[in-house]
């Protein structure tokens, strides 16, 4: 039990990058860095008691600073896509990075999984704590407005993994934090997640165009292959020939979560019936990416390489581009108000 501390390498720029582990009283780990706010590791038992690291990562801090990955990242200010990279607020037009396709991805190329971050660590009758802040100053990847930034992460002993973000600004901004794990229940690098099961509450996606910005429309996931809330194989339909996963190459869309909007709700789950893992998500926003890891490519955490599709993401998030559509819940926070939100996964084995 406990929380853990040693060096994990240092930055391109002499910095030296820490890493604190956190332990519950049932054996399960979780190693965070102050680098990204990342988290690089998670040690959960299987049904056996065999303790296996279900997340993706790298072992340098090199291969963080120039990931496209972003495994298990904090992501920030904006989560995901805005179209074109601009938008507009209170009349004035922002013009943010461009690092995708000529739209914004994940808040560009220095995103808040590029940023070091101040620590402070807890130990609390629920588990161990650890809380990373830092200013994300006014303009930074061309958002308007200071952002004071604290993204604080609890093991708990009911094995749980709580991540809560706040945000307050000092002007108006569009605030979207959320964490890029790739869990793999059977082990980060046991091949791909096809045969792991997911349930997700949503009886809506947001569509996109071929770039994988929203169109604006929300549609019913009901006899489409997108279609999760009786639980099926993340492979049982992923190749299926329906546009929005063609232009994805796979999952890789925003849900329309079935939430009441009132606190954090259970919204589904990842099953292994192979290691007998099972993971629990709670949120309290309105949106999830369900992210395949289509898109992965290169270097694994103990050698090697990642497959494609090693590795499912569950990003809890405002929805992508809502910045740029009236008819999605808005991202934006006045100055002074505060952006608090919590994700749980719960692991279960
Ligand atoms: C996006 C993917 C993207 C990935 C980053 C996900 O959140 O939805 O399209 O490729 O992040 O690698």
């Amino acid at each position: 039990m406990g929380i853990a501390k040693k060096v994990f390498g240092t930055t391109k720029d002499g910095k030296q990058v820490t890493s604190y582990t956190l332990t519950n009283k049932n054996g399960m780990e979780a190693e965070f860095i102050d680098y990204g706010a990342i988290l690089v590791k998670l040690w959960v038992p299987d049904k056996n008691g065999k303790k296996t690291d279900v997340v993706l990562g790298y072992d340098t801090v090199a291969e963080y600073e120039k990931t496209t990955t972003y495994y298990g990242g904090f992501i920030g200010r904006c989560a995901n896509r805005i179209g074109k990279a601009v938008f507009t607020l209170n009349g004035t037009n922002y013009e943010l990075d461009k690092n995708n396709n000529g739209n914004c991805l994940h808040g560009g190329e220095n995103g808040y999984n590029n940023m070091m971050y101040e620590v402070e660590t807890f130990e609390e009758e629920e588990g161990p704590v650890i809380e990373f802040s830092r200013l994300s100053p006014d303009m930074e990847q061309g958002f308007p407005g200071n952002l004071d930034v604290t993204v604080t992460y609890t093991l708990t002993h009911e094995n749980e993994l709580i991540i809560e973000y706040l945000a307050v600004p000092d002007k108006d901004t569009p605030v979207n934090l959320t964490n890029h794990a790739y869990f793999n229940l059977t082990g980060h690098d046991s091949g791909t997640i096809l045969s792991h099961k997911v349930r997700l509450d949503a009886d809506g996606f947001t569509p996109t165009d071929a770039q994988l910005i929203p169109t604006g429309e929300i549609a019913k996931v009901e006899g489409t292959p997108m279609d999760f809330r009786t639980a099926k194989t993340l492979g049982q339909d992923i190749d299926a020939d329906y546009e929005p996963l063609v232009f994805a190459g796979g999952y890789d869309h925003n849900y329309v979560l079935n939430t009441t909007g009132d606190g954090i709700e259970l919204i589904g789950e990842l099953i292994d019936e192979a290691s007998g893992r099972k993971m629990e998500i709670y949120t309290d926003l309105p949106g999830v990416q369900l992210y395949a890891g289509n898109f992965i490519t290169g270097s694994a955490k103990g050698g090697g390489d990642y497959v494609k599709r090693a590795g499912v993401c569950f990003e809890t998030q405002h929805f992508p581009d809502a910045v740029n559509h009236e008819n999605f819940p808005s991202p934006i926070v006045k100055a002074g108000e505060k952006f608090d939100s919590t994700t749980i996964y719960r692991f279960i084995w």
